[in-house]
């Protein structure tokens, strides 16, 4: 076989299209993946004879690059809205709706009702402290939490951000760098003067309540599906079941040991989370720092129950628990059926999908075997609905290790120092949620920058690897490199 010009490490969405923007401009490509297929965090399985999404189920919309990709692929008559009833949040003093309008859990309207019945009047009075304290107070608090309890309060940490934080990034608000987060968030309040002010020029003034995210018709890895075609059609190959073992400079490129037998590529991608990348790179003098390669461990219990109890959506999408509540041991619960008009059609009438998710920061996950009770468990108390062995139609448990990175502070120094070490070993290249951070819209534009950047370096096409030519319909002006993180919690609700 001709050895490809360039070989990507992982068939997660950001090797799929860092390779489909190679192969569509005319490059050889070639996806080595590990697993026995690909997709990575977006993954599908069947329960209870419904195929769900395993893994990521939504993407953010607050900018259009994910969309703008579904629309390139052809499959954007799938996208599809959630049930604006939003979700709800479990605390220290109760249960209600999360307030529709905020970011990563940060209210942008302080005194809001819904804000209120969460904070109660004098959190929520506090909170509004945030729009009389100058824009510069809290400015230098590297973490999210800090920042946010010094200007509105620690309840707002505790009842709005940590639960949301913790369903998106697996940990604690005052543990996550907030430039590494929201990297926009600190200049925004620079700007704005305020916490809240940021908060909503960063949701962009046309933003609806409730609607920072949507989905796709059959779920998510359609998005795989079309883009594995896509990849394939634009002449880049894809080999599924190869792990890639090991680097080293070799010709006018670079050798890779892998499970099959070596390769040999001009170019190399690594799209592969930080504890995979720091290996392959160990060979090559690159010490990836611990701040890089830290993640977060989330197991997910999927339940296919029959109650028609639930057919009232008793916690709209779900529900997200804060660390301080009491009586449950999940930090989330996505109510899928209730979310996802779709899915709901599908399962039909009284029959409901509900998906747990276990795991905070580096907190021993539940015994797998216990799981299982203990969602049932959980269930009921989280919507109040008697939810037994005896309702369950089929179940399932998915484990997630090493998937969402975990930026704590000194997080974004080192990955500038770790970019800067790779940017002098001609030809590799990084990409993928490491250096992109958690959320398809991060991981997706953070791809197409590298793709970008190597076809630069590639030149004009290669003709000889007998791939098409086709011009890249996606690449738009709007598509940027700069980290979008999602703006509810990608493991729940
Ligand atoms: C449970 C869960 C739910 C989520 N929900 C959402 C959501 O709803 N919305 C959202 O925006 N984000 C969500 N996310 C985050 C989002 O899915 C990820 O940020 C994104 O998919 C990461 O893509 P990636 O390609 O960078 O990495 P990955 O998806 O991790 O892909 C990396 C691939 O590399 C392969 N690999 C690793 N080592 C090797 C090797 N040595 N050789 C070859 N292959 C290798 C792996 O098998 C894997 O397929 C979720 C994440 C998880 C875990």
């Amino acid at each position: 076989m001709t050895p490809a010009a360039t070989v990507v490490v992982g068939g997660g969405i950001a090797g799929l299209v860092t390779a489909w923007q190679l192969a569509t401009g005319g490059h050889g490509v070639e996806v080595l993946e590990a697993g026995p297929v690909v997709g990575g965090c977006i993954a599908r399985h069947t329960v209870g004879g419904l195929g769900l999404d395993s893994g990521a189920e939504s993407f953010a919309t607050a900018t259009p690059v994910v969309a703008d990709l579904i629309a390139a692929l052809g499959i954007d008559d799938r996208i599809v809205s959630p049930n604006p009833l939003g979700a709800w949040v479990r605390h220290a003093g109760g249960t209600a709706p999360l307030p529709l309008a905020a970011l990563i859990g940060i209210p942008a309207r302080p005194l809001a009702a819904d804000v209120r019945r969460v904070l109660g009047s004098v959190g929520a009075a506090r909170a509004a402290l945030d729009l009389l304290l100058p824009g510069r107070f809290g400015a230098t608090e590297p973490t999210l939490g800090g920042l946010v309890g010094l200007r509105m309060g620690r309840r707002v940490v505790d009842r709005l951000v940590e639960p949301v934080a913790g369903g998106v990034y697996s940990t604690d608000p005052d543990e996550l760098e907030v430039d590494s987060v929201q990297p926009r968030l600190r200049g925004a309040v620079h700007d704005t003067g305020s916490l809240a002010h940021a908060v909503r020029a960063l949701r962009g003034s046309g933003a609806r309540p409730g609607s920072a995210v949507a989905g796709l018709s059959g779920g998510l890895f359609e998005l795989i599906v079309a883009l594995r075609s896509a990849v394939e059609a634009a002449g880049g190959t894809i080999t599924t079941g190869v792990r890639v073992e090991g680097l080293t400079p070799g010709g006018d490129g670079w050798l890779l040991r892998t499970s099959l037998g070596p390769r040999t590529a001009r170019d190399v991608v690594l799209a592969v989370p930080g504890v995979a990348a720091a290996a392959l790179l160990s060979g090559q003098g690159v010490t990836v720092p611990p701040a890089v390669t830290a993640t977060s461990n989330v197991q997910l219990v999927t339940l296919v129950v029959d109650h028609h109890g639930l057919d009232s959506h008793p916690r709209g999408t779900g529900l997200l628990v804060s660390r301080h509540a009491s009586g449950v041991t999940a930090k989330a619960l996505t109510h899928a059926t209730a979310k996802w008009a779709w899915l709901a059609e599908q399962a039909g009438p009284g029959r409901h999908v509900l998906r747990l998710s276990y795991g905070r920061g580096d907190q021993p996950l539940p015994e797998a075997e216990e799981l299982l009770d203990l969602a049932l468990i959980d269930s009921t108390v989280m919507t109040g609905v008697a939810l037994t062995r005896a309702t369950l139609v089929d179940s399932d448990l998915t484990t997630w290790t090493s998937a969402l990175p975990r930026p704590a502070p000194g997080h974004r120094a080192a990955m500038d120092r770790l970019r800067e070490q790779v940017g002098s070993l001609p030809g590799l290249h990084l990409t993928g949620s490491m250096t992109a951070g958690t959320g398809l819209a991060a991981v997706v534009a953070e791809a197409r920058a590298c793709a970008r950047q190597l076809t630069e370096r590639l030149g004009p096409a290669d003709h000889t690897t007998g791939t098409d030519r086709r011009p890249d319909p996606s690449v738009s002006a709007s598509t940027s490199a700069t980290p979008q993180p999602p703006e509810t919690p990608p493991t729940a609700a």
